[in-house]
């Protein structure tokens, strides 16, 4: 009878047990990665842009049900809706126009996939003469009644026409409340509140440059977590939202921000969205279907409950391949 020795490792004869068949494989191991862990954003532009395309879900409103329903049938159950703001003036009046771009694609959305989950952007930038996501007073202020008030009307419309979530974008404290509370006020409290936790990034550009939302004079920097302090940053603006009545949270970008999502993950209980953002698209291309599908799946593991990615419909057909 052999004794036991004291060490608990294993002998080092080369062969892991919890490893080497591909039974016991198959028995403990788990997807990396699934469709539905993936959301696409769905970019609404003006007929005959010539943007059309240059980003995956770029599209105009005619071709959007046929976008939708692809991604539907790869299992992609999520969408996050941009539009172009056609009609721009210093009040963002466009907005909040009825039958606006944003209200068409949303009704597009949902009366081809109605079981697809539908979140919207709110913010004034797509909206706005001078491409900020608020509205100033004449000083130059930022005029806080008056962007609570877009912010909260443009919802209640978003969520009339059928959005699922809307996401207040700005990164402006105090529009989350006034937001759920516009909702509320109108019978949508069970419209889901998902604002951003956007870090400084040069990863936003080609989403910029596409929808025309880069400010004419200055940045959105004042509005965006510092990148040096975005650990601490991020988790108190977290907290602040959450008090503020969000429920679910959209952090971006995430290929530099990995170690922040971990924390992220760790110190909140809700939904957490990764956005991939745009820059990173375009860095993603060189990675191939398969890198892209491995990058996806460390953001999942990192704690993402959805990945929002550019890359969702080329990693869904490289899922649906591989499963062939
Ligand atoms: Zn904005």
């Amino acid at each position: 009878m052999t004794v036991l020795s004291e060490s608990t490792a294993p002998p080092p004869d080369g062969i892991n047990p919890s490893r080497a068949r591909d039974v016991v494989r198959a028995l403990y191991g788990r997807p990396p990665l699934t469709a539905a862990a993936l959301s696409a954003p769905l970019l609404c532009l003006p007929d005959g842009d010539e943007g059309q395309g240059s980003l995956p879900g770029s599209v105009q409103l005619s071709d959007v049900p046929a976008t939708v329903a692809r991604w539907a049938e790869l299992g992609i159950n999520g969408t996050k809706l941009f539009a172009f703001g056609h009609d721009r003036d210093n009040r963002a009046s466009g907005a909040v126009t009825l039958g606006n771009r944003m209200i068409r694609t949303i009704e597009a959305v949902k009366q081809t996939a109605p079981r697809t989950a539908v979140t919207t952007e709110v913010c004034g930038c797509s909206w706005t003469d001078h491409g900020q996501c608020v509205l100033r007073t004449d000083a130059g202020e930022i005029d806080l009644e008056a962007t609570y008030n877009l912010m909260g009307t443009m919802a209640v419309m978003h969520a009339e026409a059928g959005a699922d979530v809307v996401s207040p974008t700005a990164m402006l404290d105090g529009s989350v409340a006034a937001v759920r509370r516009a909702l509320d006020d109108e019978g949508h409290r069970d419209v889901g509140v998902n604002p951003n936790l956007a870090i400084h990034t040069t990863l936003y550009g080609p989403f910029k440059a596409l929808m025309r939302t880069d400010p004419r004079a200055g940045h959105r920097r004042g509005l965006q977590l510092e990148p040096g302090r975005a650990q601490q940053d991020t988790i108190l603006q977290a907290r602040r939202w959450t008090a503020e009545g969000a429920d679910s949270l959209t952090l971006q970008p995430v290929m530099t921000t990995g170690d922040v999502l971990v924390r992220l993950r760790d110190d909140q209980r809700v939904p957490i969205v990764a956005y991939s953002t745009s820059g990173e698209w375009a860095a993603l291309q060189a990675l191939g279907p398969a890198g892209m599908t491995e990058y996806l799946a460390m953001l999942v593991r990192s704690g993402a409950d959805q990945v929002l990615t550019f890359a969702a419909q080329t990693v869904a057909e490289y899922l649906e391949a591989s499963r062939a």
